[in-house]
């Protein structure tokens, strides 16, 4: 199987290395890629959300499937366009990835299918947001409808703080904010792959989004993930594909937009109940890093399958008895301006370690060959361990090892899980 993947973060660092130990794999090209894919695969420089040079690329290597790792290729209708092609494509159509890139179409999405989620309501008028503000008690929620790069929710208890937001989001050319419940409990995020009918629970993961230990500071793209569950109910899997995943891919068929991918399930667990806090249609960057890690049984096969249609004929994953656990080394400036350029060392030392690796996300090569960091989030880095403490101590052993001048990372990722 030739398998073309779109990305270059630590998600698909970890998706190339799944699908390369996969046996029907013969080839596998990422584009763009980075400095870690490079060493498993080939890297190929182009615009991953447009459409012309991805259909381009994967005509010309005789591509039998393209996996879609971020969002903006998706709702730039990039899985559109390769579809249209001919070629296989695990990854929604446009119309469907709006799961992700509109909360209010997701909200109406989840009304339809009869999916438990906070009360909300869009507004987009500035005399809306004040009124439902009002109508709301503190923690307020105020969310940008489409997307913003992890930036556009805010959870304040400060009205004023709360409207600066929602005006912000109303200033956008189109802008819609959305308005909704506080939903108090633990998250949860479970992906699940369909292919328009069937649906594959993964197993379920908790990351952690903001850049302080303890759950203070910014919100970031996520510091770490861990895997699995162990004080979750043991039939919550169960549960979210009942109320939650198939519900949604039966409501999106119904549609005429079959949701073809990952749909990514955010949920709270509150003392009233499992409720969507946001849908993703992509696999989730830290999470996916832990997940994959776990698997002991064939992606290029399982994404095959859900891109042709295939799913209900393939076994369902199997599951490695272990935990797994993934820190994220940002640069520093990171969720803010951040300084590139640092040099990266010690990451053999790290893999040196039983049960580990690291995977890139921005990092780059200088001209005489070092390592640097390019981007927010550098590396993560990922151990596997008997229990979750035992991948956790793992983890923090491996990234002490690692040296970036400046770098931060969280020292509380699945502490005490
Ligand atoms: P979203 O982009 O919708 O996932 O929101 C980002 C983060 O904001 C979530 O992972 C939650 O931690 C938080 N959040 C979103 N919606 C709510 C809500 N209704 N109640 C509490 N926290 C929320």
């Amino acid at each position: 199987m030739k398998i073309l993947l779109l990305g270059s973060g630590a998600r698909e660092h970890a998706l190339a290395r799944a699908l390369a130990s996969d046996p029907a794999t013969t080839e596998l090209v990422v584009a763009p890629g980075n400095p870690g894919t490079a060493d498993i695969a080939t890297n190929i420089k182009i615009d991953p959300t447009s459409p012309e040079e991805v259909v381009d690329l994967a005509t010309q290597m005789v591509a039998d499937l393209v996996v879609v790792g971020p969002e903006a290729p998706l709702v730039a209708g990039v899985a559109d366009a390769v579809r249209d092609a001919g070629i296989p494509v695990f990854g929604p159509g446009a119309e469907a990835a709006q799961l992700e890139g509109s909360k209010s179409f997701a909200k109406r999405v989840m009304a339809s299918a009869g999916v438990p989620t906070a009360d909300s309501v869009t507004c987009t008028t500035e005399a809306e947001l004040d009124t439902a503000l009002r109508n709301y008690d503190a923690p307020y929620v105020v969310k940008d409808d489409g997307l913003a790069a992890g930036k556009g929710v805010v959870v304040t208890s400060d009205l004023e703080a709360a409207l600066a937001h929602g005006r912000a989001c109303l200033a956008k050319e189109g802008g819609a904010v959305v308005v909704e419940d506080y939903l108090n409990g633990p998250e949860v995020s479970l992906f699940c792959v369909c292919d328009g009918a069937t649906v594959r629970p993964l197993a379920p993961a908790q990351d952690f989004k903001r850049l302080g230990n303890g759950d203070v500071g910014p919100n970031t793209g996520g510091m770490g993930a861990y895997t699995p569950l162990t004080w979750a109910p043991d039939d919550l899997t169960e549960q979210v594909l009942r109320e939650v995943a198939q519900p949604v891919v039966d409501e999106m068929a119904r549609r005429g937009t079959a949701f073809i991918g990952l749909l990514y399930c955010g949920l709270a667990l509150t003392d009233k109940g499992l409720r969507v806090v946001e849908f993703n249609v992509r696999f989730g960057d830290p999470e996916t890093q832990a997940v994959l890690a776990r698997l002991d049984s064939p992606l290029a096969e399982l994404l095959l399958a859900a891109a042709t249609g295939r799913l209900a004929e393939v076994p369902a994953p199997r599951w490695s008895e272990q935990a797994a656990v993934d820190v994220v080394l940002a640069a520093p400036g990171y969720p803010g301006t951040v300084t590139t350029g640092g040099l990266i060392t010690g990451i053999p030392d790290a893999e040196a370690l039983e049960g580990v690796h690291v995977l890139h996300a921005g990092t780059a090569r200088d001209d005489d060959g070092n390592l640097i960091a390019s981007g927010g989030r550098v590396l993560s880095v990922v151990a596997l361990g008997e229990t979750v403490a035992d991948a956790r101590a793992r983890a923090y052993e491996a990234i002490g090892k690692i040296h970036l001048d400046g770098a931060q990372y969280r020292t509380d990722i699945a502490a005490g899980r």
